[in-house]
């Protein structure tokens, strides 16, 4: 070991490898720049290749001979991009998900910092009043009846130094409308270096007057906002239960302590009604981070959020290392939802990394839903949650009434059974709106031979294609292969071909020859990945599903999450109960929300809704619970299963995968893993009845995706301690195997999706 008098940079690099690297200070080293967590651009390996690293501590000794370190280029940050508690945020996230850590930083940086953009030459637009103000241009804008640019001009009015393009275009201006108010000459722009004002500069800060709150919600917002401390609270709301209401007002609180909010949301879908709803609501600067921007507004919302110009973050799964300059409480919408779990590369949790930040940060963090995952609900029931229920919905609204409709021995059309056909002409009869969900985009699951039942398969994947009308052909939805429609059996030769069960397409076909001719035609619509891939598909679909008419909805999952669809008094569920056969342990927990999730998007208005679930098992025992006894019961049953088999919540699991086009590699490195597992075991006194039990290798559910051959070694242990050890022995290991190196492998810690 050599001592280092001047420091050593102990720098993580982005690449897959579980260790940090040790610098010199670069030559010309300005004074007082070495915080943990700037960048660092360094030359990395042979040639002129650099690479951008991020400085973990400055240390005084080496494993390395002084000789053999290189100097880094350049320290690019004089402030660094990481806050302590981020920072702190991700080495935790490294080592509980077990990534290497230069990797997991890199994530948690917009696309920009990661490429090394300086900070320092950020410069930014501003908007004022225009020097030469002339009073006819805004007499002009008087007469032209602009409300927009009517608002946006007051609002610029009362900035003389310049309001800038974020904050305009957080409420709502754009710029095309900044242009018509310069082209009035009413207003200029300017860049210049980031000056801004804080959030809390903005007053007041509601726009709109919050609902006066129904007495569960007022016990829900003084529990979250009784004190400004670390604590974390389930809020389990039936669907319309007003949780939104809630957090609104519990940000409101925040903000008037002078602290931001971070918002959680699954999906981007929900972004602009999401979005909408805070904007009528605050005042302040609403930012919001989805995976729809450019690496530009990307990072603006990043500086918006850090500088504390931005009162309140919304943001998908990546906002959770979103800096804030003043964090004041964090809220996950819909803490159950899979999107939370990234399912590559850092297979992390959002919504537990809150946690951890919510603690870091000392500050309240809140896991909204109205259907909890198991393992929620089991923390909650440990009472380390605290646990705050809304039963009744807000407003007017009642709960939907759920009913099973058996689909055996009944004469389908369009996947629909005649007391739903029925239900739907009264629906609409009474001039409301209809949701059929059907979780199958395409036109059928597949096609078959009429002569010897052969069905076609995906040549990459262990599936079927799915068959598609517009355009015609054969689609496999795992890896993407396309073909056309074969004229005969490969197996027969028969020409009988046809396709077996129901896609959405098929039944936006047959609802459309029903109800969409004659006289009384109405609107059918199919919202869809396939039918929205249009820029603005999905907000005109919204936009004529707000102006009420009757209608015919026909989707998928994309349709059951968090809209509001006020006409909409039927939901008719074709074919959710499969998941309750699935292979998968949490099968019949995610079925079971879906269908609640999609249940309530019925009635939430004045007029009740109805609830319609087709089913080919009406006596199964979840699904009698669920419609009769509803999500509480449901949940508790299965907690219980979950207990008495000793799976998660009730023990901890870590899944080691891999793949390659050949099985016999993934194999043997499997076993050579578990071998090496079984001795690290043995060696550590990490099994026993507390301990680790290994379980495969094994082939994966879905054994061939992709081209590759999929196996898993799964590692379950009742502790966490010892399965956490266990992998920080198992994992340098594995990656010293040659083998590793031939095929490509992964460790997903609580993972969510086994297939
Ligand atoms: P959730 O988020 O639980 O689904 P929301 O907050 O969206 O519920 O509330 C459902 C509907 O009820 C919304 O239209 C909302 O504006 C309204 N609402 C919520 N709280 C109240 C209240 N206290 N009084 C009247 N209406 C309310
Ligand atoms: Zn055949
Ligand atoms: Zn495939």
């Amino acid at each position: 070991m050599t001592a280092f008098p001047a420091g050593i940079l102990r720098i993580a690099l982005p690449v897959n490898l579980r260790r940090l690297f040790d610098y010199l200070p670069p030559k010309h080293l300005a004074e007082g720049k070495l915080s943990p967590g700037v960048r660092v651009r360094i030359p990395f390996g042979r040639g002129n290749r650099e690479v951008i690293g991020v400085l973990i501590s400055v240390e005084f000794s080496s494993d390395v001979p002084v000789d053999k370190l290189r100097p880094a280029s350049e320290i690019i940050d004089s402030v660094p991009v990481f806050p302590d508690t981020i920072l702190q945020l991700v080495k935790w996230m490294a080592g509980y998900y077990h990534h290497p850590i230069g990797d997991t930083l890199v994530q948690a940086l917009p696309a920009l910092l990661r490429q090394g953009y300086d900070l320092a030459k950020e410069v930014h637009e501003f908007w004022q009043p225009a020097a030469q103000l002339d009073t006819q241009a805004e007499q002009a804008l008087d007469r032209a009846r602009a409300p927009r640019q009517q608002e946006a001009w007051q609002i610029i009015k009362q900035h003389p130094t310049g309001i800038s393009v974020e904050a305009l275009k957080s409420m709502g201006f754009d710029r095309t409308l900044l242009k018509n108010l310069s082209q009035r000459g009413l207003i200029e722009s300017t860049e210049r270096a980031a000056d801004f004002r804080l959030f809390h500069d903005h007053s007041p800060l509601l726009k709109a007057s919050p609902f006066v709150l129904n007495q569960e919600q007022a016990r829900a917002l003084e529990a979250i906002t009784c004190d400004q401390q670390f604590s974390t609270t389930l809020l389990h709301g039936v669907t319309g239960s007003g949780k939104t209401e809630v957090y609104l007002q519990a940000i409101a609180h925040t903000l008037a302590h002078g602290k931001q909010a971070l918002v959680l949301i699954p999906e981007i879908g929900l972004t602009p009604q999401t979005m909408g709803r805070f904007q009528e609501r605050f005042n302040v600067p609403v930012v919001v981070l989805h995976s729809g921007l450019t690496d530009r507004e990307r990072l603006n919302g990043w500086l918006a959020a850090k500088r504390g110009e931005a009162g309140i973050v919304i943001s998908t799964r990546s906002g959770i290392f979103t800096p804030l300059y003043a964090p004041g409480i964090i809220i996950v919408d819909e803490e159950h939802d899979l999107s939370y779990k990234q399912q590559d590369s850092v297979r992390y949790s959002a919504r537990d990394l809150a946690l951890y930040r919510g603690r870091l940060e000392n500050i309240p963090v809140v896991l909204g839903t109205a259907t909890p995952s198991l393992e929620t609900l089991h923390n909650s029931n440990t009472h380390r949650y605290r646990y705050l229920h809304l039963q009744v919905r807000a407003g007017n609204a009642v709960p939907p009434k759920l009913m099973l409709v058996d689909t055996r021995r009944q004469p389908l059309q369009g996947g629909l059974t005649p007391d739903s056909l029925i239900a739907i002409r009264e629906t609409l009869q009474q001039g409301q709106q209809v949701l059929i969900f059907l979780n199958r985009r395409g036109y059928a699951p597949t096609i078959t031979c009429d002569n010897c039942g052969w069905l076609i398969e995906c040549p990459n994947c262990d599936a079927h294609l799915t068959l598609h009308r517009t355009p015609l052909h054969l689609h496999c939805h795992h890896c993407d292969y396309q073909q056309g429609i074969p004229n005969h059996c490969p197996n027969c030769q028969s020409p009988e071909l046809s396709p077996v069960g129901q896609g959405t397409e098929r039944t936006e076909e047959v609802i459309e020859g029903l109800f969409a001719k004659g006289r009384n035609k109405v609107d059918v619509m199919r919202i869809d990945r396939d039918s929205m891939r249009k820029k603005h598909a999905f907000q005109e679909m919204v936009d004529k599903v707000h102006k009420g008419e009757p209608a015919i909805l026909i989707g998928t999952q994309m349709l059951a999450k968090g809209h509001h669809f006020p006409a909409v008094t039927l939901v008719v569920i074709v074919n959710a109960d499969a998941g309750f056969f699935s292979a998968d342990f949490r099968g019949s927990e995610k079925t079971g929300q879906l269908i609640l999730q999609v249940a309530g998007r019925a009635g939430r208005e004045k007029i009740p809704g109805r609830v319609l679930i087709q089913t080919s098992n009406p006596e199964h025992p979840q699904l009698q619970t669920l419609v009769q006894q509803g999500y509480d019961r449901f949940a508790a049953d299965l907690l219980h299963e979950r207990q008495s088999i000793g799976l998660p919540p009730f023990s901890n699991i870590a899944l080691i995968s891999a793949e390659s086009p050949n099985a016999q590699p993934v194999e043997e490195f499997l076993n050579h893993s578990a071998q090496a597992a079984q001795g690290i075991i043995e060696a550590n006194n990490f099994g026993g009845p507390e301990g680790v039990i290994l379980i495969g290798p094994m082939p994966a559910p879905m054994e061939k995706r992709q081209g590759r051959l999929r196996w898993q070694l799964l590692l379950q242990a009742k502790n966490r301690k010892p399965l956490h050890n266990l992998l920080s022995c198992l994992l340098p290991f594995m990656e010293q195997n040659p083998l590793a190196r031939k095929l490509r492998w992964s460790v997903d810690i609580d993972p969510q999706d086994m297939s």
